[in-house]
């Protein structure tokens, strides 16, 4: 028998909360963690490497715990690195399981054979996204929103955004948080500083689009989710806004 990636005195490949929350939204965080299974060792990366937002989304799982409680919405949040499995990438990216990220190297993700490949799916990937469109069938959620964070500087370029909202196919939820988060001094993307794309998303194309159900990620720029002070001053933020699209795109129009 194949030995596990997984010990079993280690987390779960995923966290799931409030999951009979009486909120029509459903929280994902699939960049939550940098942890890596011990069996993987560090992937051959130095500990800096592994704290850099290359590793996971920095602050991200903090503001959706934070929004999940005041949302009172459930969350499924990722137990594992994304330069393990990357939950919001197809399985038929290169991104999926990294070589390379921005300009790093990833040595123990080079030249994996399908069987290390396959175990990653296995234990990671497949169990996340089954209990996501599980919970989907059974509770029939109004919206997805995907909670993230990215990095101020990006290849030595800083980027003007505090926050971005990005969508696919549900432009009207997506306009209406804009407009709702709308605010003096604050600087809105968009579909920055990302786009979703078919091919390379899999969080709103696959758990929301294709179904017709309305999702979209909220991206907060890391260094304002820095400490306890920063979550909640976004969460605060971002609580009313998500009540406010949720009832704009609840109205007459659809
Ligand atoms: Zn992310």
């Amino acid at each position: 028998m194949p030995m596990a990636l997984l010990a079993a005195d280690e987390p779960p490949p995923f966290t799931a909360h409030n999951l009979a929350g009486a909120s029509p939204c459903l929280l994902l965080c699939e960049h939550a963690s940098n942890r890596l299974p011990r069996r993987l060792g560090d992937l051959g990366l130095p500990p800096a490497e592994l704290r850099r937002h290359i590793a996971w989304d920095i602050g991200a799982l903090s503001l959706a715990e934070a929004l999940s409680r005041r949302l009172d919405a459930a969350l499924f949040a990722t137990g594992y690195s994304r330069l393990v499995i990357d939950c919001n990438r197809p399985l038929s990216v290169p991104s999926s399981i990294p070589e390379r990220s921005e300009d790093t190297v990833i040595p123990g993700n080079l030249g994996l054979d399908p069987a290390a490949r396959a175990m990653r799916e296995a234990t990671l990937f497949h169990p996340f996204q089954a209990a996501v469109a599980g919970h989907i069938e059974a509770r029939r959620p109004g919206c997805i929103i995907g909670v993230h964070s990215f990095t101020p500087v990006y290849r030595g370029v800083a980027r003007p955004w505090q926050a971005g909202v990005l969508f696919g196919a549900a432009e009207g939820f997506g306009r209406a948080l804009l407009g709702a988060l709308a605010a003096p001094g604050l600087c809105l993307g968009e579909n920055e500083p990302y786009r979703i794309e078919i091919e390379e998303d899999y969080t709103v194309p696959v758990h929301g689009d294709a179904r017709g159900l309305p999702a979209l990620l909220i991206e907060v720029r890391q260094d304002l989710l820095a400490d306890a002070a920063g979550i909640a001053h976004w969460a605060g933020r971002l609580e009313p806004a998500i009540r406010q699209a949720i009832a704009a795109c609840d109205g007459p129009a659809g």
